[in-house]
């Protein structure tokens, strides 16, 4: 809007939302057709085309959250968070197909095989200003917006593809976790999604294991159940993350079709000094033991956890102390040199 002032645009936007008002016929029919408007104004809003566009972007995202069929113009003044928010939001619609987004593996340890038997994909974000952008800050986001039915796709097969390839150059057998948000479950049809990106890579089902959180299985529990069943009939494998900070009702660990208990890292802190949560991990570990389902500490850190976990029985590892997460290729390297 290049007038400048935002009488004009707001002006310009009643004139254009009015146009829509009409329907459109087509082939005979009529098609009623809703807008959502992001107006800025040049100079004021950007002083070239590519910052115009952002801004006129962020105020159409704005329209949209106002419940569609509206405009909105662009304010500089748009509280400081708020604005923050809107060019995360922007930016991390185009994140999937302008590649940003990359997956780090941590492995973890078999007790019992004595060596790395599997690893977890965990997603980053290279935004191309804020650098490596951890997932505890854009996940939530893209929750919100829906932008996880795009993300969680491309990390399932990125994350087979990954594995697949590593199979390929002699790390047979190695499995991956794949996490899976709770909006991403009930949003996207999960069995499809996993059956497509197996065909596709050739990873065997069983090499695959989902790692969902405790909100998921307190959610609809009969459409959660049939899920998990289709997936484990497709030879899947399903691990519940962060157990024990979630509402945990016992009664439904019998009954979903789950096969791993993933310990939250929140419980490591004093287990050595035999404190509470030393209590929580023992008794999550014999709870496993006795449902038949492989236990798995997340967060461990020190030689100390290990000796403490390794004597309570737990299964597996994962942990600061053998790994960080690590870029594809140092992630082989790391399993090789530990083989
Ligand atoms: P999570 O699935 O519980 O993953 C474990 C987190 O703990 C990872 O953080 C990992 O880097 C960190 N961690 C590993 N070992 C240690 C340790 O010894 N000490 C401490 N203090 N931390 C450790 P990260 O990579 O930042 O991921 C955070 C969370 O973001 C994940 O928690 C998961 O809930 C979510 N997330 C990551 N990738 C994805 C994804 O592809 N899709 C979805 N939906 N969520 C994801
Ligand atoms: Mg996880
Ligand atoms: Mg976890």
């Amino acid at each position: 809007c290049a007038a400048g002032r935002v009488e004009h645009a707001r002006a310009l936007g009643e004139r254009v939302m009015q146009a829509f008002t009409q329907p459109f016929r087509l082939d005979g029919r009529e098609f009623f057709l809703t807008l959502s408007i992001g107006v800025c104004r040049f100079p004021h809003d950007g002083a070239d085309i590519s910052a115009l566009l952002v801004n006129a972007e962020n105020a159409m995202f704005l329209a949209k959250r106002n419940g569609r069929n509206n405009y909105q113009v662009y304010l500089h003044d748009l509280n400081s968070a708020s604005a923050e928010r809107l060019e995360m939001e922007t930016a991390l619609r185009h994140a999937v197909t302008r590649n940003e987004l990359v997956l780090h593996y941590q492995p973890s340890v078999d007790i019992a095989a004595g060596r790395i038997t599997a690893v977890e994909a965990l997603v980053r974000w290279a935004h191309p200003v804020r650098g490596m952008v951890a997932p505890d800050k854009f996940i939530p986001l893209a929750d919100e917006t829906g932008l996880i039915g795009e993300i969680g796709h491309w990390v399932l097969l990125e994350a087979c593809a990954q594995t697949r390839r590593w199979h390929d150059a002699g790390l047979g057998g190695l499995k991956v976790s794949v996490n899976v948000s709770a909006v991403q479950f009930r949003q996207c049809d999960l069995t499809q999604i996993v059956a497509e990106a197996l065909a596709r890579t050739g990873l065997p089902p069983w090499c695959l294991d989902l790692e969902i959180t405790e909100t998921v299985l307190m959610q609809d529990a009969d459409a959660t159940i049939a899920t998990l069943l289709a997936l484990k009939a497709m030879g899947v494998c399903i691990s519940v993350d962060d157990f024990g900070t979630g509402y945990s009702s016992l009664a439904y660990l019998k009954r979903f079709p789950i096969d791993t208990l993933k310990i939250d890292k929140s419980f490591m802190g004093d287990v050595v000094c035999d404190g509470h949560n030393a209590a929580i991990v023992r008794t999550v570990i014999a709870l496993a033991k006795n449902l038949d389902l492989e236990s798995i500490a997340e967060g461990v850190e020190t030689e100390a956890q290990v000796d403490f976990l390794r004597a309570e029985g737990c299964d597996r590892l994962q942990g600061y102390y053998f790994s960080k997460p690590l870029p594809a290729q140092k992630l082989a390297e790391f399993v090789r040199a530990g083989a």
